[in-house]
């Protein structure tokens, strides 16, 4: 259940991080009443925060509400919040305004949790009016236990139109979305390309055919040193004979030993050929 909570959660707050840009550490404000809550259930609050969002956290508290808790005069409370910094809100300390209505006013920006703040508050009519303004994750707790509210109507409402506009923005937008996939995919096959030239590498130089260049060139001193280009041809002609034959050799083994004969016979004939040259250039 715990863990289905968790998961349940980290998917919320991917929608608040693609459709509303939140990023870590999470700003928090949390209320007089949180705080009071959790000073008497001796509740973690910062610890709480932490484990319930699965991010790091800055724990904010605003001026009004920093001075509802000296009204109440619980000195606990009062030494909990003093950890947790301090939101400014500019309204007149003397004259402080409700937590909901200071709470309001540093959320409700034209109508977007411009700061994207998160609100940790025990205030059901404080809850109820945030839920208003899209993108405003929400935080209480409920028997000592930390609870995220799920997505709200005006939040998933903001998150599909966005999610909608994407799809048709490369429909309806064929300059945007020509140029941009264009740019991707420039990017992609130049990414590719060092890829491809990666495993081509090896192909290039065939290992099969740098083999027959070493021996070639290897009886071009041979031919060289001799002085006849006779032996060479009938080197070359010997060696894919025997190609031919060991290919034969691997599939038949009957007539291995003819063929062993047959290497022989072309091997010796080679031999016998530069022997001859040898006294014709005498
Ligand atoms: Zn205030």
């Amino acid at each position: 259940m715990r863990q289905k909570r968790a998961k349940s959660y980290r998917k919320q707050l991917l929608v608040y991080h693609h459709t509303f840009k939140f990023r870590e550490p999470y700003q928090i404000i949390v209320d007089d009443q949180i705080v009071t809550t959790s000073n008497d259930s001796s509740f973690n609050l910062t610890k709480g925060l932490q484990r319930t969002l699965q991010a790091e956290v800055k724990v904010m508290i605003t001026q009004c509400c920093m001075q509802a808790l000296y009204e109440i005069g619980n000195q606990d409370a009062i030494s909990m919040a003093k950890q947790f910094e301090r939101r400014r809100c500019n309204h007149n300390p003397k004259d402080p305004k409700t937590p909901m209505e200071c709470i309001e006013s540093i959320v409700d920006i034209n109508g977007e949790n411009k700061h994207r703040y998160i609100v940790a508050s025990q205030d059901i009519q404080i809850r109820r009016k945030l839920r208003h303004i899209p993108g405003v994750p929400l935080v209480h707790i409920s028997r000592s236990v930390m609870v995220m509210e799920p997505l709200s109507d005006a939040s998933a409402r903001v998150s599909r139109r966005k999610e909608v506009s994407k799809l048709y923005e490369g429909l309806n937008n064929p300059k945007p979305s020509k140029e941009k996939p264009a740019e991707k995919e420039s990017t992609a096959t130049e990414s590719k390309k060092p890829k491809q030239r990666g495993p081509r590498g090896p192909k290039g130089p065939n290992p099969l055919s740098m083999k027959k260049r070493k021996r070639e060139t290897k009886a071009d001193i041979d031919s060289s040193k001799n002085g006849m280009k006779s032996s060479l041809n009938d080197k070359e002609e010997g060696q894919s004979g025997t190609k031919r034959r060991r290919r034969k050799h691997s599939s038949q083994t009957k007539t291995s030993a003819t063929d062993n004969s047959e290497t022989k016979e072309s091997v010796s004939g080679t031999n016998a050929e530069p022997a001859a040259e040898t006294t014709d250039n005498i």
